[in-house]
């Protein structure tokens, strides 16, 4: 039987957050094909739906992509239940018991990616003391920030650098226990382990014995009063044996409306750093040392180009530079910036629907906020007139890309420094203020409706 499956997981590895491929993807397993069907062990019930709901379009686009005409996927849950004590054999009995003593042994499987190092971690202002707090961590463990909460938008390096400590206090120490998770996988083995109400023991006993704890998006922790009381507990657990805990979010425990209040308080009695976008030095840095670890030097203006195009997501900013790097290799090109205009230029280029006109953002976000183009235009300096104007100026520079002197001519103001400030202010509270990006999103939603 061929292993489709596999060839669809070499597909989606790369292009999937690394989180959400080990939670979902890595427990799968191929149970049989046919010519026009697949069908896929997956580990519970909460995964089966994520998969029928959620994955089954990448899926088959993947199974499309590799020529694999495949119409249906089944995705089956299926346990495999222990036969009782007496129906086993001596001979049976003594291997298990062989087989289980064997796996106590450490080597826990530790959940981390071997790629994610400190070494090809670039510091920036962006993220210079969220790196100084890891490094913390991994000199003293446990004692110094406990627990240490990274938060930030998609794509900025938390997984990376969470790993980095993990990776790192095992090269110092290969004795320490490390676990990464992510709140979802806590959350599934939890489930599995009330389902099939056994495996109790080796459930608290794999998150309580660990040294190092690293849990990654915990924005996706949901109101679920057992397993939230179960990470609760565990997390009280660790803490009080000052086991070194780090999490990630994309965004400030207060901003995850789900998280229980003891929770929150909880991580608030460590360390909350965000980190934020890199600027553009930091991003030249960052593709110059993806660049040559895959033995390119690149030119500057192409390096230019890039950190010019990608602004908001590592992660897209490194898949295009394997794009570009790849394609430059398979015709002996060397990479340059006309290069990279002509293969990523479309896709980088926002469009820009030719109906949205600056007068249209600025009675959009007025309505919005109800209140009048009179009075986002007006020199009112109060409270709830004056973020809507912030607001419409932000949206007049990041949708239309207007200059910061039109900006002003279009909202009646004077002098366009305070454009610019205002445009600043909002691009750095986005990052932090959930309620204002998601005001942000429903108005941009609003115009392109
Ligand atoms: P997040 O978890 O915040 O969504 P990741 O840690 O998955 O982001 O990072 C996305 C990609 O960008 C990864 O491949 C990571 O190696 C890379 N990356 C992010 N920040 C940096 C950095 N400062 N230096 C080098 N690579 C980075
Ligand atoms: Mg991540």
């Amino acid at each position: 039987m061929d292993n489709l499956w596999q060839i669809v997981l070499d597909d989606l590895e790369p292009s999937l957050p690394h989180a959400t491929f080990i939670t979902w993807f890595k427990p799968t397993e191929q149970l049989s094909s046919s010519p026009d069907k697949l069908i896929i062990k997956v580990s519970n019930v909460f995964a089966k739906t994520q998969f029928e709901k959620k994955f089954d379009p990448i899926i088959k686009t993947s199974l499309k992509k590799n020529n694999l005409n495949i119409k249906h996927i089944d995705y089956v849950v299926k346990s495999t239940t222990p036969k009782k004590p007496s129906e086993r054999s001596v001979s049976e009995e003594i291997t298990t018991i062989t087989k289980s003593a064997i796996a106590k042994k450490p080597t826990i499987d530790t959940g981390l990616n071997p790629r994610y190092t400190f070494d090809n971690f670039v510091v920036g202002s962006n993220n210079d003391l969220a790196v100084a707090a890891c490094q913390a961590a991994v000199k003293n463990p446990g004692t110094k920030y406990n627990p240490i909460f990274l938060y930030g938008g998609v794509g900025l390096g938390k997984t990376h650098l969470m790993q980095a400590v993990g990776n790192e206090i095992l090269k110092l120490n290969p004795s320490t226990k490390v676990l990464y998770t992510t709140i979802e996988q806590f959350y599934n083995e939890f489930i599995d382990m009330v389902r099939f109400k056994r495996g109790e023991k080796s459930f608290s006993e794999k998150y309580r014995s660990v040294d190092v704890l690293i849990v990654d998006d915990m924005q996706f922790i949901t109101g679920k009063e057992k397993s939230q009381e179960s990470f609760f507990h565990t997390f009280n657990d660790l803490h009080q044996k000052n086991r070194q805990i780090i999490i990630s979010s994309d965004r400030h425990p207060r901003e995850i409306s789900t998280l229980e209040d003891r929770l929150k308080s909880r991580f608030e009695m460590g360390m909350i750093i965000d980190i934020q976008m890199p600027d553009f030095e930091t991003r030249c840095a960052i593709i110059k040392a993806k660049a040559s670890l895959s033995g390119t030097e690149l030119p500057d203006d192409t390096t230019e180009w890039l950190a010019n195009h990608y602004k908001s997501n590592i992660r897209e900013l490194e898949g295009s530079l394997n794009h570009l790097l790849a394609w430059c290799e398979m015709r002996g090109y060397q990479p340059d910036a006309s290069t990279a205009e002509g293969l990523l230029g479309e896709a980088t280029r926002a469009p820009i629907p030719k109906h949205l006109t600056p007068k249209q953002i600025i009675e959009k976000t007025a309505r919005y906020f109800q209140i009048t183009v009179k009075e986002i235009c007006s020199p009112d300096r109060s409270k709830n007139i004056v973020e809507p104007r912030q607001i419409a100026m932000y949206l007049l520079r990041n949708e239309l890309g207007l200059s910061y002197p039109a900006i002003s001519k279009e909202l009646s103001r004077k002098d366009h420094t305070t454009a610019m400030h205002s445009v600043e202010k909002m691009t750095k509270e986005i990052k932090f203020n959930y309620l204002l990006r998601e005001q942000i999103s429903e108005i941009r939603e609003r115009l392109y409706a």
